[in-house]
C-alpha cells in the first residue's frame, strides 16, 4: 500500500494540485451523507491553486457605465477544473490497480464538510478568518477530495491544528489583518466569520426579504462597493496570502473582470442562466435571482457614491 499511497500523491502533485494528503481510515457517516457513503476506506485530499497572479488582469473600463467587479477566483470555474484533473487521477490509479469505478468518488464545492477533511487530512489548517490556509497556497486554492477503496497510511493534521487552535494565525495579534480588512467586521476573530455581516454571504444569494433590498441589510449595502460576485477582502489582508501564489492555468469557466450592472438588469432570467452556464457563477444555488440583486446592490452604492460626492 505503501506504493499505491506514492503513486497517488505524485499523480495528483504531477497533475497541479499543490499539496496532496491522505486521511485514513475514513468512511462517511451514512446517516448524514448517505450520498457518498458506501465502500471508502481512505480519502485522497487535495489543493488545487488558483493564486494571486492572475490569468488576466483585468482593469475597470474607463469611462461609462456601472462596472461590476467579479473577483479573481469566480474569473475561470476552478471547481470543474479540479474535477477534471481528479477524474484522470483516479482512471490513472485504476489501470494500475484496478478498482470500481464508484469507489473513486469526487468532492469539490460538495455538501461533503471538506474543510474538516482538509484539516484533519494535514491539506491545511483552520484560520482565525474561518478559511483552510496550506503552507503552500494560503488560502488561495480549492479543495478537491476523491474516496479510495483501499487502507493507505493517513498523514496527520499540521502540528498545533486542532478545533480552537490556529496553527499558522500565532503572528497576528489581537486584531488581525483579516479582520481589520473586513468591511463589515464579520471577521471574528476566532475562526469565525459572521455570516450575517458578511457581503460575500448575501452575494451567495443568502439573506432574508425583511432586510430590504431583496435581503441585504442597509449596513452591507453602504459598503458594497462594485462587487458583483466575491468579496476576497479578508484573504487579500491575509499574511499568507502575501507572497506571489501561483494558480493552475484553466480555460473552464472563463468570465471577464467586469460586467455592466445596467446591461445585467436589462437580461433575462434565460440570458442570465447561458452568460453564467458552465461558469464559477453558474452554480445551481446562484440563480438569476441573486445575481440580480448583486447588481442591484452595485448599482446602489454607486448611486450614494455619486450622490454624496
Ligand atoms: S468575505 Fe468580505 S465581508 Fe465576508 S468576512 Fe471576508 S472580508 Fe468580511
Ligand atoms: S491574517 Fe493572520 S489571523 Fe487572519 S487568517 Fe491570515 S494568518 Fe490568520
Amino acid at each position: 500500500m505503501r506504493l499505491y499511497k506514492e503513486y497517488i500523491c505524485s499523480a495528483a502533485l504531477n497533475a497541479g494540485f499543490i499539496r496532496a494528503r491522505v486521511l485514513s481510515p475514513f468512511n462517511f457517516d451514512a446517516s448524514r451523507y448517505p450520498q457518498y457513503a458506501g465502500g471508502e476506506k481512505s480519502i485522497l485530499v487535495c489543493a488545487l491553486p488558483y493564486g494571486n497572479q492572475h490569468q488576466e488582469n483585468c482593469l475597470p473600463p474607463e469611462a461609462g457605465g456601472c462596472p461590476a467587479a467579479i473577483a479573481p477566483f469566480a474569473r475561470f470555474n476552478y471547481y470543474r477544473e479540479a474535477v477534471r484533473r481528479m477524474k484522470r487521477i483516479a482512471s490513472l490509479v485504476r489501470l494500475r490497480y484496478g478498482g470500481e469505478k464508484c469507489s473513486f468518488r469526487i468532492l469539490c464545492n460538495s455538501s461533503a464538510p471538506e474543510k474538516h477533511i482538509a484539516a484533519a487530512s494535514g491539506l491545511g489548517a483552520f484560520s482565525r478568518n474561518g478559511l483552510i490556509i496550506s503552507p503552500e497556497a494560503g488560502s488561495l486554492f480549492v479543495i478537491a477530495a476523491m474516496t479510495l477503496p483501499v487502507t493507505l497510511e493517513s498523514d496527520p493534521p499540521l502540528a498545533g491544528a486542532g478545533d480552537a487552535h490556529f496553527p499558522l494565525c500565532v503572528d497576528c495579534g489581537e486584531k488581525p489583518p483579516c479582520a481589520a480588512a473586513c468591511p463589515t467586521g464579520a471577521v471574528l476573530g476566532n475562526g469565525f466569520i459572521d455570516r450575517a455581516r458578511c457581503v460575500q454571504w448575501y452575494a451567495s444569494g443568502h439573506g432574508s426579504p425583511e432586510l430590504g433590498l431583496n435581503g441585504i441589510p442597509a449596513t452591507v449595502r453602504a459598503v458594497w462597493g462594485t462587487r458583483l460576485y466575491g468579496c476576497t477582502a479578508c484573504q487579500d489582508a491575509c499574511v499568507h496570502n502575501k507572497c506571489p501564489i501561483q494558480g493552475v492555468t484553466t480555460s473552464e469557466g472563463r468570465l471577464p473582470g467586469f460586467i455592466d450592472a445596467r446591461e445585467l438588469l436589462r437580461l433575462s432570467d434565460s440570458d442570465i442562466k447561458s452568460m453564467f452556464k458552465g461558469t464559477a457563477m453558474g452554480l445551481s444555488w446562484l440563480g438569476p435571482r441573486s445575481i440580480r440583486r448583486n447588481a442591484e446592490a452595485v448599482l446602489e452604492y454607486q448611486s450614494l457614491r455619486t450622490n454624496s460626492g
